[in-house]
Order: structure tokens, then sequence, then C-alpha cells
């Protein structure tokens, strides 16, 4: 009889969703190097296997960790500073007021925080857009997370680049810094159509070219952008970005809520993605994505959370059951955005949104990042349909393990590589700064 194979970590469960959205019972998953090497029955893999660390999680559903393809991480300080308010007067008058005044130390703290709800309910990478994102960097390279960082402008000059140069810099800087790291890349990102002019997007998108890059905007939000964007270049959003000639596959446009059917055609020519926000586009009431009918015309679609400022989580469970009843109701059919559609935006879908297509799914050959959810907990009991209790039934708090390129993050509520008490002590005291803000 062979030798059993050496490996870092071997993990069985009762269930496991493995690619394809295929439910193994009895599953096991072996990890080497930060990779999955091997999926399959418990029984054998125990038996081929002499692992360094052993995890039987008994009655739990393995799954691949979430993937949340849109947010701005360090607005977790922002959340209920202003709700209840329409997109543009929400931005103007609260947040970016706020946001001018936080310090490398906050956008850290926040970023931290973000980290940490994200790992603990089940998201392993996210697509990131921010101002200062070497802070964001430093809270995922500590937290264990993957990333991708997006240095944010708006046009220029603004406050924090007074002219496109030096903005090309600092993203530079970033592709630089991060050039050999494990689980962060960069990404351009232009905020808006409303903030950038045409010109700036057509050289930024030169710049993700020349850097290898994705290039990731806010596009099409809501009707009020669409009918600015009309006044100010006689083209709609997405024809806008076609006319420049950049519109293509190394695009991630964001929220496509008001988008045409020949719009969605144009998205889908050019091989570019879509990161649906439906908790975001329900409280800001910038409409509902048509997202079905995006499917059905062949674009890649992922799930993000948006910023927590207008969620008011990043919890990729909850968004994952939100885009499946928004999409019905959008479409007045029950049978719009399935459970398996939207499990499979959630993962793959929005791995393609990061540009990082071997995320987003348990296969041999992939990056060993998962979770599991407890199925003792009486919501997922009986444990019917597994894609449909993670869309449906799950809260994301019956997140019991998190693991990222092979490391656990988080077991049993307890976080391995973040100080929770810290950062709670940490939060009250932003709590009382931004209150002696707003007086
Ligand atoms: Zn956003």
């Amino acid at each position: 009889m062979a030798a059993p194979s050496e490996c870092d970590l071997l993990i069985t469960a009762d269930m496991a969703i493995i690619h394809g959205g295929v439910t193994l019972e009895n599953a096991g998953v072996v990890i080497r190097g930060g990779h999955i090497t091997s999926v399959g029955s418990a029984e054998s893999l125990v038996r081929s296997h002499a692992p360094e660390k052993r995890i039987d999680l008994g009655p739990a559903l393995l799954l691949p960790g979430l993937v949340n393809a849109h947010t701005h991480l360090p607005m977790t300080l922002l959340k209920g500073i202003a709700d209840d308010l329409p997109l543009l007067e929400w931005l103007r008058d609260h947040i970016w007021p706020v946001e001018g005044q936080l310090t490398p130390e906050l956008l850290h703290l926040g970023a931290l925080l973000g980290c940490a709800e994200m790992i603990r309910t089940g998201t392993t990478a996210f697509l990131n857009g921010y101002i200062s994102e070497e802070n964001t960097g430093k809270a995922v390279d500590e937290s264990g997370i993957r990333a991708i960082l997006g240095e944010g402008f708006f046009g220029f000059p603004s406050p924090m680049f007074p002219t496109a140069q030096d903005c090309w810099d600092v993203i530079r800087s970033l592709e630089h810094t991060y050039d050999d790291h494990e689980r962060i890349r960069t990404a351009v990102t232009p905020h808006a159509v409303f903030t950038v002019k045409p010109d700036e997007l057509a050289e930024s998108h030169a710049l993700a070219e020349e850097l290898d890059v994705a290039w990731q905007i806010h596009l099409a939000e809501s009707p009020e952008e669409t009918a600015d964007c009309l006044t100010k270049t006689a083209k709609r959003p997405v024809e806008l970005l076609h006319s420049l000639g950049i519109l293509d596959h190394r695009c991630t446009l964001h929220h496509c809520v008001d988008v045409t059917h020949h719009e969605i055609g144009l998205i889908a020519e050019a091989g570019a993605k879509v990161s649906h926000n439906p908790a975001s586009n329900l409280k800001l009431a910038s409409g509902i994505a048509p997202v079905q009918a995006m499917l059905d015309a062949g674009v890649s679609v992922g799930i993000g959370t948006d910023g927590s400022a207008s969620n008011n989580q990043l919890n990729m469970f909850r968004e994952m059951g939100l885009a499946a009843l928004c999409g019905k109701v959008r479409d007045r059919d029950a049978s719009a955005v399935s459970a398996a559609s939207s499990f499979a935006m959630a993962t793959e879908g929005s791995a393609r949104c990061l540009h990082w297509p071997e995320l987003g799914a348990i296969e041999t050959g992939r990056p060993a990042d998962l979770c599991a959810l407890s199925l003792s907990e009486p919501n997922m009991l009986p444990m019917n349909d597994p894609v449909s209790h993670c869309a449906y039934a799950a809260t994301g708090h019956e997140v019991m393990l998190t693991v990222c390129a092979g490391k656990i993050l988080y077991r049993d509520g307890r976080f391995t590589t973040l100080d929770m008490d810290a950062l709670r002590r940490e939060a009250e005291a932003v709590r009382r700064w931004i209150l002696s803000r707003r007086k």
C-alpha cells in the first residue's frame, strides 16, 4: 500500500458544494501550499493522506468562500450616520464631508472591521475601491483575507490628486508594492461618469492596460446618472464607455441598474463584468438591475455589498438572498434569478468581477478559499437543498469556519488573525469621534 500523502490541512464535513454547484455527502478537501490538492469522499481522503492538521466539522456544509464583487471597506465606520436618503444627497451632504476627515489610522481601523465582518460571514475575497488604499492593503495583509485594491479618483484636480499624474503615480506605486503578494492585487478605479471626465476615463483605462490590471467603475447606478450623462455627452453611460473604445473584458461595472436592452448587448459583446448590489440599490432607491436579462444575454454577473454606509452590512449571504428575491420582483417572474444563479454569481461570477477566475469554487488546483456553515442551527434543518439554503435560509451567522489561501482565519467564534477586543475598543473611540464631528 502506498504511503499516505503529506498535506497541510484535511477538512471533512457531512456535506460540501463543490465545483458546478454539485453537492457531495461525507466530503473531504485536502489543502497544501495554499491550494486545494484533492476533493472527494472523506473516507478515502482520510485513508490516503497524512495531514499536518485535520478538522472534522461533522454536521456542516463546506462551500467555496464567497466573493464580494464591490465594496468600499473603510466605510464600515460610516454605517448608520446617514440613512434613508437618495444617492446624490447622501453622498454630497453626508458621506463626503466626513470622509474628508478620515485619518490613515481610521481608514485602517475601518478596513480591519470590514475584514472581520466578511471573514465572520464566510467571505474570503473582495474587490475594493476607496481613498488611500495602502491602509486597506495593510488590513488585508494582516487579516489574511484576499482583495483587489482600487485607489479611487474623482477627476482632477481633487483634494487627493491635484493632477492625473499624481493619481497614476499612486496606482503604479500600489501595483509595485503588491506585485508579488499572494492575496493582493490592484485595479484602476475611476469613481463614476458623473465625477470623472471622458478623456480622464480613457487615460485611466490606458493605464489599466499598461499595468494589465482590472478597470472598475460605478456605472448606470440610477436614472438620475443616466439623465446627467445624456445632458453632458448625449450618450447613456454604457454607450459613453463604448464610444470611448474602453468597454472591454477588463471592465467591471458596478450596479448597471438603468441599462437598456441595447446596452446589455454592448456589455455582453465586450466581455465586461457586472457587479449587482441589491441592498445598496434598494436602500438608495436607485432601482433593481435587470439581472436575469443580463445573465440571459451571457453577461458575467457577480454580487457585491457596496460600502457599509449604503447597505449597511458586508454579509454576502444576505446579498445572495436579496439578489434572488429582487430578480423575481423586477421581472414579476418567480423563476427569475434562481437560488442556483444567485449562488453562482456570489462565487464564480464575483470571482470573474475580480478578474481572479480561479477563485469561487471547491475544485482541485484552485486556491484554498472556503467556509463552512453549521448544520446544527434550526434554520438550516432539515437540509433538503444546500444551494437553496445558502440563498434563502442562511443568515451568514451559521459560518463556523473560514479559510483563505489555506489558512484558518475564523473557527467557532474565534478569529485567528484579528484581535476583536482591541477592535471593539477602537470602534467605541470612533463612535465618539464621529459624534463630535456631527454636532
Ligand atoms: Zn459603490
